[in-house]
């Protein structure tokens, strides 16, 4: 097998927390009647009615100022499509489904559609070194695949994201703070790939998608396969572990949203991760209630991690000082990708990306603008 390996500077490598989703998948139907459940799929032929079910857009004019004109991509815009398979978070969902016998067939036939209708598209498969021996007899059959290129990347966050993903596997400048298909390039879900093929097999909307629940607050760590609109509060009501207080997020441990019971699973959600709340988490992970914020001791933790190589505990200071300027911007704060992992490390519980966030936004009321040092060197398609 023949796979290219892509590293990049600075990042973390997570150990693996007690409550990751285990690969067993159960249907779930909820009780109540689940409204909005399908997606607006037409019926046809066209591969981009089912790539606009994305909400992918592209900018019109790259350079200009951004203004409410952003339309769907198309189809001779797309260069190329990663379908990322990192799993470099706390918790992930747990991509072995797609290698194992229920789904593996599916999804190498669904790679095979997506090249037939864009044939001049370069698709990448990514994933962490450690899956290629484990699944190479899925992964040499989709590396047989014309035009599909299969890469691993050191297993370390956030390579996961695309800000830093697509710079480090295709060697391209990413314009933070606009979608990739700015650039030609388009970010697809393992999952995605299977609707896919059975989009165009049973020729069927999707409904259904899966949803991973990780943490040590669920009775189980399973994969449920529900109607989109599911309400959460169905989920938590039958698999939460009773009488913990508990915090719901989803899909990112590092920077995903906190959920609300009210909420509900749409389709952007591929996992549900509940933390007890403000208890130690021993072997899991809790939601880091204790410690107080103290001083920066200049360890150089934060500076180390920064998988772009700025220095937060600069950035904090100047912003925390009021220093809120050129030079701030020529720091390079606007490379930040808000990743959080330099407060994840900051011994002191400092709250760096608070202050980077702030000093962007001060920066923008002056004018001293992102797109000026996000948009150099790009190349719009
Ligand atoms: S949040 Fe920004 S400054 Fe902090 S580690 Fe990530 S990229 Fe670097
Ligand atoms: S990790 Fe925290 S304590 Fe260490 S240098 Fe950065 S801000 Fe200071």
């Amino acid at each position: 097998m023949k796979v290219t390996h892509k590293k990049f500077n600075g990042g973390y490598r997570f150990k693996k927390f007690e409550g990751q989703p285990l690969t067993k998948v159960v249907d779930f139907l909820p009780s109540s009647k689940v409204e909005t459940a399908t997606e607006d799929i037409t019926n046809n032929d066209d591969i981009m009615e089912f790539l606009k079910s994305f909400n992918l857009t592209i900018k019109k004019g790259i350079n200009e100022a951004l203004t409410d004109e952003d339309v769907h991509i198309q189809k001779e815009s797309i260069g190329k499509i990663i379908i990322s398979m990192t799993q470099v978070e706390p918790y992930d969902f747990p991509i072995d489904i797609f290698f194992e016998k229920d789904y593996a067939n599916d999804f190498i036939q669904g790679i095979k559609i997506l090249k037939d209708k864009l044939p001049n598209v370069q698709i990448h498969l990514v994933l962490c070194g450690d899956k290629l021996k484990k699944h190479e007899t899925v992964i040499s059959e989709i590396m047989n695949i014309d035009g599909v290129q299969v890469s691993t990347v050191v297993n370390k966050y956030p390579i996961n994201k695309k800000e830093l993903l697509i710079p480090t596997l295709l060697d391209m400048k990413y314009p933070i703070g606009y979608p990739s298909a700015n650039i030609g390039v388009i970010m697809m879900e393992p999952y995605r790939i299977i609707q896919l093929y059975r989009y165009y097999k049973e020729k069927k909307p999707t409904t259904h998608y899966m949803v991973a629940l990780a943490g040590l607050a669920w009775k189980d760590n399973l994969v449920l396969n529900l109607p989109l609109g599911t309400p959460i509060k169905e989920i938590t009501n039958e698999y939460l572990n009773e009488n913990i207080q508990v915090r719901l997020i989803s899909n990112s441990l590092m920077t995903g949203l906190t959920l609300s019971m009210e909420d509900k699973i749409d389709k952007d959600t591929s996992l549900l991760i509940a933390l007890p709340e403000g208890v130690k988490g021993g072997h899991g992970i809790d939601t880091g209630l204790h410690g107080t914020v103290r001083a920066c001791i200049s360890c150089g933790q934060c500076q180390n991690v920064c998988p772009v190589g700025l220095i937060p505990h600069l950035l904090h200071k100047h912003v925390e000082q009021g220093l809120v300027n050129e030079s701030l911007a020529n720091l390079r704060i606007f490379d930040c990708i808000e990743c959080n992992l330099c407060n994840y490390g900051c011994p002191s519980k400092i709250d760096l990306v608070g202050s980077i966030k702030k000093g962007k936004e001060q920066l923008e009321e002056m004018e001293i603008s992102h797109k000026d040092y996000q948009l150099k060197d790009i190349k719009e398609v």
